[in-house]
């Protein structure tokens, strides 16, 4: 038999892009192969977990620590959802005060102390917010906890400069660390050209682009009903579209240090692609 071996995965991208409705419904799409996944919300906005759990209800660890105290067990921080997808959020300080990333860190602390990393979990889940990797949200590759990591862009400009970013912060941990890119997800935002547009903003890179969700309604419908799409309707298309992204990752082989770009060369590729009007609005 294979050695049983866990894959810590940090998924990054610029804000609203679809890190958070992606990763739940790939999730779900493991948990169907019977993987046993946790998920750790990473954005101070707590809803990485929102359509596994069927709603925010869950007080994140920041939260409990704070009315509990110290002597938390693990039940009141890692919730059960769809599937039995263990749940975590991490939470953040009031807006404004303290360092937003803190919550990461001392989550994973915490988690590490409470028993929840066990020989049973096949994947462990770090939806993390931001255009750029640093501070505390750079601790799930920082500290190697997550060697894997997964950028979700679209073919819009503002998308491709966060990805790029993040690829700069990758590229930093990856000399220290072990930490590597296993591919783009284009969540997709229908522009024009967007699969080619991605397919060389990820050979750029040295990646590659390891799939591209198509833009749906059925995300929103789902989303009202507290659900991922899989759970709602498994039989739509959309829902065969994350169960095949999930099956991409599964057996994804293909790990790289990134080659970051230059604004330039960014600026080149997204001309090339026809992104040039939109190059000139934004006087760059
Ligand atoms: P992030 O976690 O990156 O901030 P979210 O996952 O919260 O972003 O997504 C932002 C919004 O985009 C969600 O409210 C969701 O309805 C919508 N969305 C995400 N992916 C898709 C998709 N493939 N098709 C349609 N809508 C989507
Ligand atoms: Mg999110």
């Amino acid at each position: 038999m294979a050695e049983h071996k866990l894959r810590q995965i940090a998924i990054y991208g610029k804000g609203g892009i679809g890190k958070s409705t992606t990763t739940q419904n790939l999730t779900a799409g493991l948990a169907e192969l019977e993987k046993n996944v946790l998920v750790v919300g990473c954005d101070p906005k707590a809803d990485s977990t929102r359509l596994l759990l069927g709603g925010l209800a869950q007080r994140t660890v920041l939260d409990t620590l704070r009315e509990e105290g110290e002597e938390v067990e693990l039940n009141k921080i890692m919730k059960p959802g769809f599937k039995g997808i263990k749940c975590v959020e991490s939470g953040g300080p009031e807006p404004g005060v303290g360092c937003a990333g803190r919550g990461i860190i001392t989550s994973i602390g915490l988690l590490e102390r409470l028993g929840a990393y066990t020989e049973e979990l096949d994947y462990v889940f770090y939806d993390v917010l931001g255009d750029v990797v640093c501070g505390g949200f750079a601790m799930p590759i920082r500290e190697g906890k997550a060697k894997e990591i997964y950028i979700v862009a679209s073919g819009e400009m503002m998308a491709l400069y966060a990805a790029n970013n993040i690829a700069k912060g990758i590229q930093k941990y990856a000399k220290k660390g072990g930490v590597r890119l296993g591919g783009i997800i284009c969540n997709s935002r229908n522009v024009d050209r967007e699969i080619e547009l991605l397919k060389a903003f990820s050979e750029e890179l040295g990646t590659q682009l390891i799939y591209l969700v198509p833009r749906d309604n059925i995300v929103q419908r789902a989303e009202i009903r507290k659900k991922t799409v899989i759970e709602y309707q498994p039989e739509s298309h959309q829902a065969v579209e994350y169960r095949e992204l999930a099956r991409k990752i599964e057996e994804n082989q293909y790990f790289v240090i990134p080659k970051p770009m230059t604004q330039e060369r960014l600026e080149e590729i997204l001309v090339e692609y026809g992104l040039m009007d939109l190059v000139e609005e934004y006087h760059i």
